[in-house]
């Protein structure tokens, strides 16, 4: 009968705790042993003389792929031991993340689960908690760094970061290694930056992510971003616009040919209005054609969405004209970036299609400019623009635990700049509702001219130039103090995103 092999009386110098950040010091402890070591694929535990279950011993090996060495100890050595452990364990892992249910497990994907047996199943769970966090909380985005001391996630909340989990570098690469694992992107090169999918379940739900990594001095850094579908894509009542402003929306696209362009600065949300319109004009009757970089998000049925790819030729100026020979009513084009992509873009427009796209400028004179500078004829530019708009972005504050307040002189010297008095503002207090962040969801803030606007004409007239400062962002400033007026959003959050 095999007995249990013992190496010898256990010393202090066994003990090697940083090296046992990975195991799951509970399951050794309710079993009446103690792991003291773990250097490369030796396991050291200590136990007492009264431990018999060789069983278990031999469950420990198979699950952790490790070879183990046993060390006797007595009964109080054994109790400080575990105590020594276990507080510099947990005080170290400093894992703080919510509870999750046992069904908030990720479903499995096809991956080579074997590199991932045993004790590395940590890491397993840990990347599950990483996402499921991101997800309850409605993250955007989630992003893993390699501080020097510690390992820090940080989430994409309402369109700002919030610092969540911090923990010892030591498990780092073998998170990024899980994460590469399941985007399938190459394990073994770690000196460029990749980019890979993957789908995970989360109550029964298949949530899509991309997944980035971008090589740093201190390693490399992994990006997660939520990819959602056509069932999260918004309605145009859903986005912040109010009534006349989804109205004169209508009519104007109704025309059903010339560009419209809206602006903003990144991250305003420019492509889901722009995506939301798309599927209201979608009656089954267009045939409907998107051109982006990348396209991300399937918009929805008998909308065909084509991938800009330079390196296979197809730029967005390359894209649309190749679009044109699909006999296309409506052409989504992600971005006018440079004057080719501008022009083919507004040949479009000339040819009797409707464009919609998008430029990376913060007001309506702002793009107006821009378009005379990317060298469209002034005369393509008046005979094709259906209109031109411009959007944030803010965030709604929390319904919960918002409280009227008077606002501060800062508010107030904001808004009399542009000539509008506040009288009352809103504080975001915080409460569970909101975990503490007084605010919950976004909203837009608009400015969208039509052709038969006279500011808009005027500003064609001065090709978009010499426009003050506070005339450029009165439109945006009026809508702002709305707003806040109706308790949307408060002062502090609409000078925070406005500029
Ligand atoms: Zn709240």
């Amino acid at each position: 009968m095999k007995t249990i092999n013992i190496i010898r009386d256990f010393e202090d110098k066994d003990l090697v705790i940083d090296s046992l950040e990975e195991i799951d010091e509970r399951y050794f402890h309710i079993n009446g042993l103690c792991p003291i070591s773990l250097k490369e694929d030796v396991l050291s535990i200590a136990l007492t003389e009264s431990f018999s279950n060789l069983r278990l011993i031999e469950n420990i090996k198979k699950t952790l792929q490790k070879k183990t060495r046993l060390f006797k100890t007595d009964s109080d050595q054994m109790i400080s031991l575990k105590k020594d452990i276990f507080s510099s364990l947990t005080s170290k892992k400093k894992i703080e993340l919510n509870t999750f249910s046992e069904h908030s497990c990720i479903a499995p994907i096809a991956e080579n689960l074997a590199l991932f047996t045993g004790g590395l199943s940590e890491i397993v769970k840990t990347v599950n908690r990483i996402i499921i966090q991101g997800y309850r909380e409605n993250a955007t985005d989630i992003h893993i760094q390699n501080m020097k001391d510690s390992v820090i996630v940080r989430y994409r909340i309402d369109g700002l970061l919030y610092d969540s989990i911090h923990f010892n570098t030591n498990m780092y690469e073998k998170l990024i290694t899980r994460f590469k694992v399941m985007s399938r992107l190459d394990i073994a090169e770690t000196r460029l930056p990749q980019s890979g999918r993957t789908t995970v379940r989360i109550d029964d739900k298949a949530i899509n992510l991309r997944v980035s990594t971008l090589p740093t001095r201190t390693g490399e850094k992994i990006s997660l971003r939520f990819l959602y579908g056509t069932h999260d894509l918004l309605s145009i009542k859903d986005l912040g616009m109010n009534k006349d402003q989804i109205d004169s929306f209508a009519n104007h696209m109704s025309v059903g040919k010339g560009i419209f362009i809206i602006g903003g600065p990144t991250g305003t949300g420019k492509t889901t209005t722009l995506y939301s319109i798309l599927q209201k004009l979608n009656d089954g009757s267009k045939n409907i054609i998107t051109l982006e970089d990348p396209a991300e998000i399937e918009i929805g049925c008998g909308i065909t969405q084509v991938q800009v790819n330079n390196s296979f030729g197809i730029s967005f100026s390359e894209g649309i004209r190749a679009i044109l020979r699909h006999d296309p009513d409506i052409i989504f084009i992600g971005e006018i970036r440079d004057r080719t992509s501008a022009q083919a873009a507004f040949e479009a427009a000339l040819t009797g299609h409707l464009v919609l796209t998008t430029v990376h400028m913060p007001t309506i004179p702002d793009i107006v400019e821009r378009l005379y500078q990317l060298e469209i004829d002034p005369l393509n530019i008046t005979s094709s623009v259906i209109g031109v708009g411009t959007q944030r972005l803010v965030r709604k504050l929390c319904t919960g635990c918002s409280q009227k307040i008077k606002p501060s002189s800062t508010a107030k010297r904001f808004f009399a700049d542009f000539e509008l008095n506040i009288e009352y503002d809103f504080s975001a207090t915080g409460c569970a509702a909101c975990n503490n962040r007084g605010y919950k969801g976004r909203t837009g803030i608009f400015d969208n001219r039509y052709i038969d606007d006279e500011n808009l004409i005027s500003y064609f007239m001065n090709r978009g130039k010499n426009i003050k400062r506070k005339d450029k962002y009165i439109e945006l400033a009026k809508e702002s103090f709305n707003a806040i007026h109706k308790g949307i959003t408060n002062s502090e959050e609409i000078i925070r995103s406005l500029w």
